[in-house]
Order: structure tokens, then C-alpha cells, then sequence
């Protein structure tokens, strides 16, 4: 995938109408927003354009709401605060891309901003329904995608629309695709990655991708013991993906073959069972990675892996990090987590998070503002790193 694409300052805005896909899927409760961090974002693209005098057409999915008109799920209460933070009005569209939308958007002047409702209100979104795209298409005449946690689905408001429109991206995909793309195509080396969580089927396709491009691979985190296993070392009752154990094998085996260094934990925290709740206390012990005994089960590093994985990203030049080494939301288990984190703050290296609760240990932990970039997209970020093309980026035009 050609990861060079054009920007919103590489094509001329001024006096035309801009479809703007965002990613206003933000948590609410009682109908009130309950972070806004999502809306903030996205506010460098929306005041350029305003200030370039685009006539500005917002878009966005909120929730699941399965093609259903669902009153709980309307953006109206994030054109209040795209408003209030913009300082002028934001038009709400009373529908998607129907009459209402259609009659709003024809009326824009240059510098206004209007915003649609849901677009997973209509059925055809999530189904890249050729005839909504062109809806989409119909309302603006330059299509901007600034939602990188939907580029790796091709829906009518993150794709399909841009077989009808001239498309590029808004400053938060460009960053996105310019920082990891970059690592991934051409990176500063040493290039270590970092690899944890609990998604462990759903990461282990990452690693034969990795593995081509890294000097060092690291794994922690739930999908640790799955490689333990296929060491031959017994795992107790720790996450174990059965049916992936062959494939851990294959990638000891390729890892060797390319001379990558492949580190997995050494020693382990184990516990009777998982917490419950996840940050009740806990009574640990530390054992060897190949000691883990039958009744325990795996749930962070251990010091000597702390310090194993901390030293490995020491001299790099490009760290990329996805998913935990333990359960971190419990405090005695977040110790491997945080080491991690500290390591990539104390680097100089070009830092980069991705995956949901990664980011989030980042910033719960107080890491946040020494990482060079946390992506906003989970998903989308996993995928990049699959080298899988992403169909909301692959859908803009190159430079
Ligand atoms: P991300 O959202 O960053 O992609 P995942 O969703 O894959 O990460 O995994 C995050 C979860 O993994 C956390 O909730 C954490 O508690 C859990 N986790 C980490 N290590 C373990 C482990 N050894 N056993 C069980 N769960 C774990
Ligand atoms: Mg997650």
C-alpha cells in the first residue's frame, strides 16, 4: 500500500463543499457526552477548512446502531460541542444523506459547518451500498476522511464515497498514515516491537508480518504463554490459544531463520485465578517461565523479563507497542505494563502505541504526553501493522 498520500493542503478547498468523515463515536451516558476527546481531535481539520472556506459537511457513526433510527444514538449532542468549541454554529441535518441533509447542504455558505445525522442509521453504510456512497457523494464536492479507527472498513462514508469523489485525508489520518506508515516502510533501525494483550488469535497474524520488518520482536502479555507452550513449558491455567501452537512454532522458526531476535518472557506473576473484580487484591508469586505451576495462572512479567524487554528497546530508533504485558488494570499486575511504558518514555526513539487498552494504560499510568504518537484507531492500527490494506486509506488519492 502506498502510504503517500495527498492532505487537505494538497488540494484547493476554498468555496467548495467538503464531506468530512470523522470519528465522533464518542462514550455517552444520559445523553450527555462523557469525554469529548474524540471531538477535540478533530477540530485541527474542521478550523482549516473553515478558515479555508470550505463549506464544511460533517460525518460520523456513533454506536451500533445496525441501520435502526435510534434516538439515543443521534449526533445532535456533538454538534453542541463542536459548536461550542468552534465558537459558531453547527446546522444538524435531520437525516443521513435524505431531503433534509441534501437541503441544508445546498444552502451552506463558505466557512459554515453542518453536520449529518448517524451514518449507521442507514442500512446501507456498513454495507458499502453503492447507491448511499453515491448519496454521500451527491451532497459535496471533495471527500475528506479524517476517521483512522474506521479505515479498515470499507463502509459508503469511509470508502465507497470516494469512487464518486476526489478524496484525501484530514490531519489526523495523514499523521497516522505518515508516522506508521513510515515506521513500517522505512524505518529508523534498530526496529523493536512490543506485543501483549489478550486478543491472542487476532495478534498472532501480526507477528509473521513483524517478523519481516523488526530486528527485535518482544511478546507479553495473555498471548505470551500461547509461544510458552510451544516451548514445550506447561502454562497452568494461563490464556492458551491451542489451536495457534504450530503457528508459534512456525514463527520461532522464521524468526530464527532471519536471525530477528524473538523475546518472550522468562519469568511470570501468577495468581490462583484472575481477579475478581479485575483490581480486587491479589495474592501473587513470581515463578520461571518454565515452572509455571499446573494451578496458576500467567498474569503479568516478572522482574527479570521487566528488565529483559526495557533493555531491548534501550538502543532502538523505532518502537512500536500493541497491547499490555499483564492485567493492568489491577495495580499489582500493571507492573510489567509500566516498565514497558517507561521504557518508551525514557527513549528517544520514535514511539508508537496502538490498540485501545494500550493507549489507555499510556495515559492512566501518566505516560501519554512522552509517546511520539497513540493512535486513535485499535483495530485500524492492528491491521496497518498485518500490512493489510486499509480500504478508508487505499481510497485516497496519492501524492
Ligand atoms: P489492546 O486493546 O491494547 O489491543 P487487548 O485488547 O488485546 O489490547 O488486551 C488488553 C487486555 O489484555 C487487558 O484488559 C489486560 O487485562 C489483558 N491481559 C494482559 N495480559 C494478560 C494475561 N496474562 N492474562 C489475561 N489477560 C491479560
Ligand atoms: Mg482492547
Amino acid at each position: 500500500m502506498n502510504y503517500n498520500k495527498k492532505s487537505i493542503e494538497d488540494i484547493d478547498v476554498s468555496g467548495k463543499r467538503v464531506l468530512c468523515r470523522c470519528d465522533f463515536n464518542v462514550p455517552t451516558k444520559d445523553g450527555k457526552i462523557t469525554s469529548d476527546k474524540r471531538i477535540v481531535a478533530a477540530m485541527p481539520t474542521i478550523e482549516y477548512l473553515v478558515n479555508h472556506g470550505a463549506k464544511v459537511i460533517l460525518c460520523s457513526h456513533m454506536g451500533k446502531p445496525k441501520g435502526e433510527w435510534k434516538s439515543e444514538l443521534s449526533l445532535k449532542v456533538v454538534a453542541q460541542r463542536i459548536s461550542e468549541l468552534l465558537g459558531k454554529e453547527v446546522i444538524m441535518a435531520a437525516d443521513v444523506a435524505g431531503e433534509d441533509a441534501q437541503a441544508k447542504a445546498a444552502a451552506l455558505k463558505d466557512g459554515d459547518v453542518m453536520l449529518l445525522e448517524n451514518t449507521r442509521f442507514e442500512k446501507g453504510e456498513t454495507k458499502n451500498d453503492a447507491e448511499l456512497s453515491k448519496k454521500f457523494a451527491s451532497l459535496a464536492d471533495i471527500f475528506v476522511n479524517d476517521a483512522f479507527g474506521t479505515a479498515h472498513r470499507a463502509h459508503s462514508s469511509t470508502a465507497g464515497v470516494a469512487d464518486y469523489l476526489p478524496a484525501v485525508s484530514g490531519y489526523l489520518v495523514q499523521k497516522e498514515v505518515s508516522i506508521m506508515g513510515k515506521a513500517l516502510a522505512d524505518p529508523e533501525r534498530p526496529f523493536v516491537a512490543i506485543l501483549g494483550g489478550a486478543k491472542v488469535s487476532d495478534k498472532l497474524n501480526v507477528i509473521n508480518n513483524l517478523l519481516e520488518k523488526v530486528d527485535t520482536l518482544i511478546i507479553g502479555g495473555g498471548m505470551a504463554y500461547t509461544f510458552l507452550a510451544a516451548k514445550g513449558y506447561s502454562v497452568g491455567t494461563s490464556l492458551l490459544d491451542n489451536e495457534k501452537i504450530d503457528y508459534c512454532k512456525e514463527m520461532m522458526a522464521k524468526a530464527q531463520q532471519r536471525g530477528t531476535q524473538l523475546l518472550l518472557p522468562i519469568d511470570t506473576v501468577v495468581a490462583p485465578a484472575f481477579p475478581s473484580p479485575i483490581d480486587a487484591p491479589i495474592e501473587v508469586e513470581t515463578v520461571s517461565a518454565d515452572a509455571i505451576p499446573a494451578d496458576k495462572m500467567g498474569l503479568d512479567i516478572g522482574e527479570k523479563t521487566r528488565e529483559l524487554f526495557a533493555d531491548a528497546v534501550k538502543n532502538a530508533k523505532t518502537v512500536v507497542w500493541n497491547g499490555p504485558m499483564g492485567v493492568f488494570e489491577n495495580p499489582v499486575l500493571a507492573k510489567g505494563t509500566i516498565a514497558v511504558a517507561q521504557a518508551l518514555a525514557d527513549s528517544s526513539a520514535v514511539t508508537i502505541v496502538g490498540g485501545g487498552d494500550s493507549a489507555a494504560a499510556c495515559e492512566q499510568l501518566g505516560f501519554a504526553d512522552q509517546i511520539t504518537h497513540i493512535s486513535t484507531g485499535g483495530g485500524a492500527s492492528l491491521e496497518f501493522l498485518e500490512g493489510l490494506e486499509l480500504p478508508g486509506i487505499a481510497c485516497l488519492q496519492d501524492k
